[in-house]
C-alpha cells in the first residue's frame, strides 16, 4: 500500500489539497479556486491522480455537512449559502473519482484533530479549535473523538449579549443576525468598522469589543463543554494583541467560576493560537486519511 495520502482543505473561496505521509513530509501541495462543485472538484481529481496510487483521501471540509454514516446524504454539503454547492456529495464525488477510502469531518472539526495529534493539545483528550475568520467555526475534539452528535457543532452561531447602545451594528450572519459569527466574524468587523480587520490599527476600540464577544463565547464553551484547552486561529487572530484581551475577558465573563488553575493561574497555555500555524485544517485532512474516525 501506498505511504501517501491526499488530504483537502475545502474551503468557500479555495480548496487547499497536498499529497503527504505526515506533516513533515509533504511531496506536493496545490490551491485552487472554489468555482462550480464539478469543476472544483474535477481539478482536485486530476491532482490526486497525478499521484496515484494514494493509501486514502481526508477532507477538512465548511459545512454544514452531513456526517451520520447512516444517512444517505452522508458526507455531503447540506444548507450551505455558497452558490451551487447545497447538497453537494463531495464525500462520494471523490470516493467515486478515485476508488479509495474517504474520510470527512468539517474543517474545524479537522483543525482540532491535527492540533491533538501534532500541534497545540497533544497529549489533552477534550479541546476546541475556533477559526475568526471570513465566518467563526468551532470543533471539538470531546474525549479523544471529534464530536459530531447530531449533526455537529456550530459553536459559530451560539447566542451572545449585544449591547446595542455599546455597539449598534446589527449584525452579518444571515440566520441570527447578532450570533457570534454575525457579531464577530471579519466580514463584520469590515461593516462595522468601514475597513478591513487588517486595517485597524492595533490599538483601535475594535479590538476591546472583538475580545469582548471572543471572551464571551469561551465563557459559554468553557461552560458548556469544560475543555482543557482552547485554539484561537483564522485570519482576525493574526492579531496577536487579542490574545491578552481575551484571557482577560474570559476570565472576567466566568467571575472565578470554574475552579481550574488552568483558567485561574495559567490562561496563557489555556487560550493559544495554533501550534500548526495556519496548517490545522489541510493536516487535518491528512489525520482524517491516516486515522479515519468512523
Ligand atoms: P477563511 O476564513 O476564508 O478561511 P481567513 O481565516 O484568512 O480565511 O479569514 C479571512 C478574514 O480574516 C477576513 O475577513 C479578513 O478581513 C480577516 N483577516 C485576515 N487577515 C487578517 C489580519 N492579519 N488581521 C485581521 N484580520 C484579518
Ligand atoms: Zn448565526
Amino acid at each position: 500500500m501506498s505511504k501517501f495520502y491526499g488530504a483537502i482543505e475545502a474551503g468557500g473561496t479555495k480548496f487547499n489539497c497536498i499529497i503527504a505521509s505526515s506533516p513533515t513530509e509533504i511531496v506536493d501541495e496545490a490551491r485552487f479556486s472554489t468555482t462550480s462543485p464539478e469543476e472544483t472538484i474535477g481539478t482536485v481529481l486530476s491532482f490526486f491522480k497525478k499521484h496515484a496510487p494514494l493509501a486514502a483521501i481526508g477532507i477538512a471540509c465548511f459545512g454544514p455537512l452531513d456526517l451520520n454514516p447512516r444517512s444517505p446524504a452522508f458526507g455531503s454539503i447540506t444548507t450551505t449559502p455558497k452558490p451551487g454547492w447545497s447538497n453537494t456529495d463531495i464525500r462520494g464525488l471523490i470516493q467515486r473519482g478515485m476508488d479509495l477510502p474517504v474520510s470527512i469531518d468539517t474543517d474545524v472539526n479537522a483543525a482540532a484533530i491535527a492540533e491533538g495529534r501534532w500541534g497545540a493539545c497533544q497529549g489533552l483528550d477534550t479541546f476546541v479549535y475556533f477559526t475568526i475568520g471570513t465566518g467563526i467555526g468551532g470543533g471539538v475534539v470531546a474525549n479523544g473523538q471529534p464530536l459530531h452528535g447530531l449533526v455537529h457543532p456550530e459553536l459559530g452561531h451560539i447566542v451572545l449579549k449585544h449591547d446595542h447602545q455599546l455597539d449598534s451594528y446589527s449584525g452579518f450572519c444571515p440566520y441570527h443576525a447578532d450570533c457570534f459569527e454575525g457579531l464577530a466574524c471579519g466580514p463584520a468587523m469590515h461593516q462595522r468598522w468601514g475597513q478591513p480587520a487588517e486595517r485597524l490599527p492595533s490599538d483601535h476600540p475594535a479590538w476591546d469589543l472583538e475580545a469582548s464577544y471572543i471572551g464571551q463565547a469561551l465563557q459559554s464553551t468553557i461552560c458548556t463543554l469544560s475543555p482543557e484547552r482552547i485554539v484561537l486561529g483564522g485570519g482576525v487572530m493574526q492579531q496577536f494583541q487579542l490574545f491578552p484581551l481575551i484571557r482577560q475577558k474570559t476570565q472576567t465573563y466566568l467571575n472565578h467560576y470554574v475552579q481550574s488553575p488552568a483558567i485561574l493561574e495559567r490562561i496563557d497555555e489555556y487560550i493559544v493560537p495554533p501550534g500548526l500555524g495556519t496548517r490545522s485544517g489541510v493536516l487535518g485532512a491528512l489525520a482524517l486519511a491516516q486515522f479515519p474516525t468512523y
